[in-house]
């Protein structure tokens, strides 16, 4: 019976030390969560949304996985100016405020307009239009051999544009026209080449890079770039703390030669 005894001492002991270990490892779990979400906060990462239709601002070259284009490079120049870790995540174009007010990305950098109905959604970077990151507008494209010469000839047509867009919105108010929003303007354009629509209205540096990247070779431009419009960098409704952080950077790249650098990069020249 003493062997017994022995045993169940043992087996006390070992109870005991297993407690003792699980009560150890509690703590110092908890303590490594609190540790971990501490490092976290202090990693200082900036989620970019973007929608990487839209070259020479956003895309990607085929077979890579990394996002090229002015947005992209602006982007994480801001982010690095910041201090921060930039992360680009890619979604639809109509997919990208909601992302921003769900919390599930800090910033949109998507050639993304301003205009007074997303700024009762979302709040942008420079909304002064004077001081905007770039200044754009719309304009149309067909193919070579359409007799289209203006937006006028376009009442009654078929127009292909990207979902959620302002080229969308002023595709829907052309009188009588047949317009197909597809989720990327890659799509739209193929539309166009395939004899699906007439006519496709986007903005005009996008429409300009794929002409001079060949696109000229069956396509063209018609009519005047409408009216203008200033791309703004997007943050969540009313986070003026990080839209105000975003500006600060912006300034800075523009005073120190950086968003110069980046322009020449894809514009080929400094902005007037
Ligand atoms: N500038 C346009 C807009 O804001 C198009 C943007 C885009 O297609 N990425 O709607």
């Amino acid at each position: 019976d003493e062997g017994l005894r022995r045993m169940k001492s043992w087996v006390k002991k070992l109870a005991l030390t297993g407690i003792l270990a699980a009560v150890v490892v509690t703590s110092l779990s908890g303590c490594g969560n609190s540790g971990s979400k501490d490092a976290a906060q202090q990693k200082k990462e900036l989620i970019v949304g973007t929608e990487p239709s839209f070259a020479p601002f956003e895309f990607q070259k085929e077979g890579s996985k990394s996002y090229d284009g002015f947005d992209m490079d602006l982007a994480r120049a801001i982010g690095k100016q910041m201090g921060y870790k930039v992360e680009i995540v890619s979604m639809g174009f109509d997919a990208l405020i909601p992302a921003l007010n769900s919390g599930n990305i800090d910033v949109v950098a998507a050639g993304m307009s301003i205009n007074e109905e997303r700024q009762k959604a979302v709040t942008f970077s420079e909304p002064d239009f004077t001081e905007s990151y770039y200044t754009s507008g719309l304009m149309i494209m067909v193919r070579k051999d359409s007799n289209v010469k203006s937006i006028d000839d376009l009442k009654g047509k078929t127009i292909a544009c990207q979902i959620g867009t302002t080229g969308e919105k002023n595709a829907r108010n052309v009188a009588n026209a047949k317009v197909t929003a597809f989720n990327t303007n890659d799509e739209a354009v193929m539309e166009l080449k395939n004899k699906g629509v007439d006519a496709i209205i986007n903005d005009s540096p996008v429409v300009g890079y794929y002409l001079a990247q060949g696109g000229n070779a069956s396509m063209k431009t018609v009519g005047d770039i409408m009216e203008a419009e200033q791309y703004g960098l997007a943050v969540k409704k009313g986070n003026d703390k990080l839209a105000g952080e975003i500006n600060k950077a912006l300034a800075e790249l523009k005073k120190n030669g950086e968003y110069d650098k980046i322009y020449k990069t894809w514009f080929g020249e400094v902005k007037k």
